[in-house]
């Protein structure tokens, strides 16, 4: 057989019973199936929170020991709706939204404005002033020009906005791909590379002014925010990827910032409160991946900013740290319901049974997008007949559109057979889209017994009701 339940990258609630039928927190698929219908998202809501409290409990640990506090905003780009920002605002766990639309969330939910964070490298006049006006506790700021945009509008409603400065320290993870102190080809923030163009222009100007010449970007942009009355500088933020396994990453780049942190202080006597590492902590997609155990990943960050910090001889910030993924990401599975099913013969005389469930690209992109890997089971059912090499393929009309590339699914697997991708907590329905005018599938959440839908499906009425004629 096949089948890795339980264990991950399954959430925890995830069982078999003797039948081989699976339950999540104690509800039997075909019962989910039967009273949500299929594809639907399935929150398995004592792992999730299980995962907020594990991170806060972790990090707050592990920094308490090193002297310095910590605080864990979730990312709710991964996944957001008024009861996973309840859940996770129970857990101890701030919100750090992206979007106006994240953020009427948050606040719907009862998020308190100081404990939600705005992010964003486009924001809106919109978003900043909702921002303002709910008293968030941070709005990242991403570029110079948002900084005296982010003032003029506190300004103009007479409060000052505490912002965070987002800077590139050349650390990409999850790629495993650093490159410190070059500079960066991507649109998030503000690196810490000086510019050689500005250098030269230093020499030139054989440093006549006290304009900021030669700082880097960085430099410049916590120069800009002190200038301005109308802002707070808490501190420094940086984000570097996605999907990381190797702690090395957030090693390199939180010595970076601690140094940007003293350098700005050397120069202005303004030592910032507050430094973020961002998100990024890695999860298990397929069975034999091991996730990033909170704990260990705690004390191995906090090991090293407090190396970073003693020599630099600066006393430690307060810290955060944004995980999403890792949070909602196992929680979830998308439970979808078996169609067609065709042997294909591939190139080396191979047979690839393509298994066309009721979903596909618009209930999850990340393997069109990304490439991503994930695991799928049948799961409403036990089978001994003799695992397939097969391929899950959506509904649309791409041939892109594909859920799993590749995985062993038995010999028997047939229409109306219920099979489940593991892990699609996070950045699933957050990316879904209507493509093919297909409805989105309900996230439906899943505790002690009982089922109950956070967010409904979408249907053809939904659809026609945005189209004006
Ligand atoms: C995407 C993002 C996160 C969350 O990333 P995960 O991989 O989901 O943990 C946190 N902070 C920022 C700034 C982000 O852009």
């Amino acid at each position: 057989m096949t089948t890795t339940i339980p264990g991950e990258p399954w959430s925890t609630g995830v069982a078999r019973d003797g039948a081989g039928v699976a339950s999540v927190a104690g509800v039997p698929v075909a019962d989910l199936a039967a009273q949500h219908g299929t594809p639907a998202y399935v929150l398995d809501e004592g792992d999730l929170r299980g995962r907020a409290s594990a991170y806060r409990r972790a990090f707050e640990t592990a920094f308490a020991e090193i002297g310095a506090g910590v605080d864990v905003y979730y990312a709710g780009k991964a996944f957001l709706s008024l009861a996973v920002a309840r859940w996770v605002h129970d857990e101890g766990l701030r919100v750090d939204t992206a979007s106006g639309g994240e953020l009427a969330i948050a606040l719907r939910a009862g998020v308190p404005g100081a404990h939600i964070g705005l992010h964003g490298n486009n924001k809106s006049d919109d978003e900043i002033v909702t921002a303002l006006d709910a008293g968030v506790g941070r709005i990242i700021v991403d570029s110079l020009v948002e900084i005296e945009r982010v003032a003029d509008l506190a300004g103009a409603r007479g409060v000052v906005a505490p912002v965070m400065v987002r800077v590139t320290t050349g650390v990409h993870a999850g790629g495993h791909e650093y490159i410190s102190t070059a500079h960066e080809d991507q649109k998030f923030g503000l690196s810490i590379a000086p510019t050689p163009a500005a250098s030269e222009q230093v020499v030139a100007a054989a440093a006549t002014s006290s304009d900021a010449g030669g700082d880097s970007p960085a430099m410049r942009g916590l120069l800009a925010v002190l200038a301005r009355p109308e802002l707070h500088l808490l501190g420094i933020h940086s984000h570097i990827g996605s999907q990381i396994l190797d702690p090395s990453g957030f090693e390199v780049a939180a010595r970076a910032v601690l140094e940007l942190r003293a350098a700005l202080a050397e120069r202005t006597g303004v030592l910032v409160d507050e430094v973020d590492l961002g998100g990024g902590y890695g999860i298990a997609y397929l069975p034999g991946e091991v996730a990033l155990d909170p704990d260990r990943i705690a004390k191995d960050v906090a090991a090293s900013v407090a190396a970073s910090a003693a020599d630099v001889g600066t006393p430690l910030p307060r810290f955060s740290i944004e995980p999403g993924r890792a949070i909602v990401g196992p929680a979830g599975l998308t439970l979808y319901t078996v169609g067609t099913v065709k042997p294909v013969r591939i190139d080396d005389g191979r047979t690839r049974t393509y298994v066309s469930v009721d979903g596909g690209m618009s209930d999850n992109i990340r393997p069109a997008l990304y490439g991503a890997a994930y695991h799928a089971e049948i799961v409403g059912r036990l089978s001994d007949a003799e695992p397939v090499l097969a391929r899950v393929v959506g509904k649309h009309c791409e041939s892109g559109d594909i859920v799993v590339h590749e995985v062993q699914l038995p010999g028997d697997v047939r229409a109306g057979d219920l099979l489940a991708v593991a892990a699609t907590g996070a950045y699933g329905r957050s990316m879904a889209s209507n493509y093919n005018q297909v409805p989105r599938p309900p996230v439906v959440a899943v505790r002690d017994g009982g089922s109950r839908v956070l967010i409904r499906r979408e249907t053809i009425a939904d659809l026609l009701a945005l189209d004006e004629g």
